[in-house]
Order: structure tokens, then C-alpha cells, then sequence
């Protein structure tokens, strides 16, 4: 504690981290928190796991009080991150508690109106935020602090015009903190146009890799599901993450697993805000154990006790890769991330071990069961006999209907 307490943390926050039992400040927390609470304007290069949440609370519950109207807003790229952030504040600031609101689409907007009346702390994904700006339900006359939460996945979802339109509507006089896991070309562009003086901190590993072990299998590529199979049921795991590179990938990898009698859920993109609650109610309290995820719906979950990342389909980005084995072997935890990979993710995967430099050893391919491959279900139920006739131009709509 009395590490948390060098860093000049309020009182009744170290209370809190201590109901959190975290024994000591993580790298980013140590580097930023001090330039933070001295009211700086910070560029901190650091992902999900990194323990940025506190490091911005601790800024923002220095200043924020009760009944002041919104003092503090952050942006976030989803709306699970929303959710969390909102969760993680409320946690921080049990001993001085404020009005914090998660705001953020694919929910109905009245709740949202009403509590923003009196929130003291905003939470939320632009679009939801611009909405609000759009219909006056929403005053950030008052912010003082501005937290732009992983703003690089903010930009790669194409909401840097929607990031910068809301930056416009806070007073000038503000701090404004901005996370990033890769400092890019349009983080430094935002930073230099809407930033004071900004300091960069950095952390340089996401992940500790004397915890993590890398490996790869090189199979043929009707055979990865098997193989898939075969280590989920022999691999002694906790929660497992496999990622894919497509929504479609995504639900046809998570039906197969169910099929071959895998507690598997999947989630993407493509599903309703309800439909993504509920997968992760089921991923979180351990009554699914596999959650089978494209990157986009995977970033900035915290996601505790994940043993093992699984690459069904190698990322298109290396910075992805990344990001996925740093969902395992978080605070100290050991974890695994296993690629599984065919003729058709030789290119990505080249380019990940040449970007990333990470070392990734080549597992020998262990006897395995066949199992049949099943198309998803809505393809297959659909009798024969009614099947519309689809003209040759309609084809590609129709297919993405399907998924
Ligand atoms: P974040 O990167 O903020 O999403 O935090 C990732 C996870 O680490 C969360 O579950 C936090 O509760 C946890 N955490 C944050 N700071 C610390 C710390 N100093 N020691 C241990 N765990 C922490």
C-alpha cells in the first residue's frame, strides 16, 4: 500500500485498492499516475491488462465531487469497455461516492437522458455521445477531465471525426489523458491538435513472456478444427479465448466445438447489444469456457483467468497478435497462446514474427479424432424445398444475410 501511497493517490482511493488487494502499482500506473495527479496532460502507451483504468480514475476522482454536473468524460471504443470502465470507477470511488454513467448505442436512450441529469462521470462510445450532444441531453461545459481510453482502436473503427467533434464540445481548459496500446501516426496528429503540452509513458511489454508460452501447430487446413478440438478437451485450461479472423469464422468454429461437445460461445461484431450481454454472462461466470471472438468484439474486455489464446486464423495485423496474447498471462498468471495454422496464414503469419519479433516454437501434431465439419445451423435447417430462387447477381447479399 504504501507503494500506492508514493504515487500521491486521494485517501479514500488507496482505501479502495486496498478492498482490491493489488499489492503493488503496475508499471503504467507508476509511470503516469504521478504526472496525472500534478494535472499533466498524458500520452500513455499501454493496453487492456495494463492497469491503465486506475491510473485515469486516479486523476479523475482527485477532482470530480459530487452534484457538480459532468466533471470528468471518457471515450471509449466499445460498449463493453464502457460498461467496464464505468464498473472499475464506481469500485475506485466506493468511499467518495459519484454519478457515474456508461452511455453507449444498441440500448434505449431514456434511461441514458435521465442519468445523465445528474452524473458527475461519463462513460462512452461516440456514437451514443454524439447522439446525446445532438439532442442537448448531455452538458460536458463543466468537464475537466477528458480520458481518451484506446484511442488507436477508436481510429482503426473510423471514429476519429466523431472523437474529435466531441473533443470540440469540452472547455479548453481541461486535462485530457490519452491511452493507446501503439502510438500511431493519428494518436500523435490528436495529441498535437487538441493536447497542452502533452508527456508520453510508455510501457513495453503487454505481457510477461518468462509467463507466456507461444507455440504453433502446421496442419492442413480441413484438419484445424480438429485439431482445435482435440486440444481444447486435453489441454488442462481455465477461461480459453480463440480468436478468429471473420464474424462468419467466428460462429461456424464456435457451433462446430458445441457440436463436438465444447461449452463454446461466440461473439462478434454482428450481434445485438443483448446477445453480447448475455455471452458474456455465460464466458464470465465459467458456465461457457471457450469464447470463440473476432478482435473487435475481444479488445478491451477484462477478461480474468484466461489460460489460453487460441489463433484459429492467424491476425491480418501483427499488432493484433499482440493484443490477442495479452488477453493470457496477465498479473503475474502463466497462460498459453496456441496458433493454429494452414497454407492460408503463412503470409500473416511471417509478417507477425517479423514485426513482432516474438518467438514462437513448432509443436509436433499429437494423435487426433476426425470430427465432421457442420455449416451453421440457419444454412442447413433451411428445407430445400423453399429456397428461394436466387437470380445470379443477388447472391452476395443474400450470402450476407445468412451470417
Ligand atoms: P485495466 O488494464 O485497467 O483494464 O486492468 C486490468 C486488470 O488488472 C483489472 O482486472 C484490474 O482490476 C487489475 N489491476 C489494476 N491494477 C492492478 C495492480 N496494481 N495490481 C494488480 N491488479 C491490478
Amino acid at each position: 500500500m504504501e507503494s500506492f501511497k508514493n504515487l500521491g493517490i486521494s485517501e479514500f482511493v488507496l482505501k479502495s485498492i486496498n478492498d482490491s488487494k493489488f499489492e503493488s502499482p503496475s508499471e503504467i500506473q507508476e509511470k503516469s499516475i504521478p504526472l496525472i495527479l500534478a494535472g499533466k496532460d498524458v500520452i500513455a502507451g499501454s493496453a487492456t491488462g495494463s492497469g491503465k483504468t486506475l491510473a485515469f480514475a486516479s486523476g479523475i476522482l482527485k477532482s470530480a465531487e459530487k452534484g457538480k454536473g459532468i466533471q470528468a468524460l471518457v471515450l471509449t471504443p466499445t460498449r463493453e469497455l464502457a460498461e467496464q470502465v464505468a464498473q472499475a470507477l464506481a469500485k475506485f470511488s466506493k468511499y467518495r461516492p459519484l454519478g457515474i454513467i456508461a452511455v453507449y448505442g444498441g440500448v434505449g436512450i431514456t434511461p441514458q437522458i435521465k442519468g445523465l441529469q445528474t452524473a458527475d462521470v461519463v462513460v462512452g462510445t461516440p456514437g451514443r455521445l454524439l447522439d446525446h450532444i445532438g439532442r442537448s441531453t448531455i452538458k460536458l461545459g463543466r468537464v475537466k477531465t477528458l480520458v481518451l481510453d484506446e484511442a488507436d482502436r477508436m481510429f482503426d473503427m473510423g471514429f476519429k471525426d466523431d472523437v474529435e467533434r466531441i473533443i470540440m464540445k469540452c472547455p479548453q481548459e481541461r486535462q485530457t489523458l490519452l491511452f493507446s496500446a501503439t502510438i500511431t501516426k493519428d494518436v500523435v496528429r490528436l495529441s498535437q491538435k487538441h493536447m497542452k503540452k502533452p508527456l508520453q509513458v510508455s510501457v513495453d511489454s503487454y505481457v510477461d513472456p518468462k509467463k507466456l508460452v507461444q507455440t504453433y501447430y502446421d496442419i492442413a487446413d480441413e484438419m484445424k478444427l480438429s485439431l482445435l478440438v482435440h486440444l481444447l478437451k486435453n489441454e488442462n485450461s481455465n477461461l480459453v479465448m480463440v480468436f478468429c479472423n471473420t464474424k462468419r469464422n467466428t460462429d461456424k468454429v464456435a457451433k462446430n466445438l458445441r457440436f463436438s461437445g465444447v461449452d463454446a460461445v461466440a461473439i462478434h461484431g454482428g450481434l445485438t447489444q443483448g446477445k453480447r450481454s448475455d455471452v458474456m454472462r455465460l464466458f464470465h461466470s465459467g458456465k461457457a469456457c471457450v469464447l470463440v471472438c473476432t478482435d473487435v468484439a475481444a479488445r478491451g474486455l477484462d477478461i480474468p483467468g484466461v489460460s489460453h489464446v487460441y489463433n484459429y486464423d492467424i491476425p491480418r495485423e501483427s499488432k493484433q497478435y499482440i493484443h490477442r496474447i495479452g488477453r493470457t498471462a496477465r498479473a503475474g498468471a502463466e497462460g498459453k497462446a496456441i496458433n493454429i495454422l494452414s497454407n492460408k496464414d503463412y503470409d500473416n503469419f511471417s509478417a507477425v514474427l517479423k514485426e513482432t519479433g516474438v518467438k514462437i516454437q513448432e509443436e509436433i501434431i499429437p494423435a487426433f479424432e476426425k470430427v465432421a465439419i457442420r455449416q451453421p445451423e440457419r444454412r442447413m435447417n433451411r428445407p430445400m424445398m423453399n429456397k428461394p430462387v436466387v437470380k445470379k447477381g443477388q447472391q452476395r447479399n443474400r450470402r450476407r444475410r445468412l451470417y
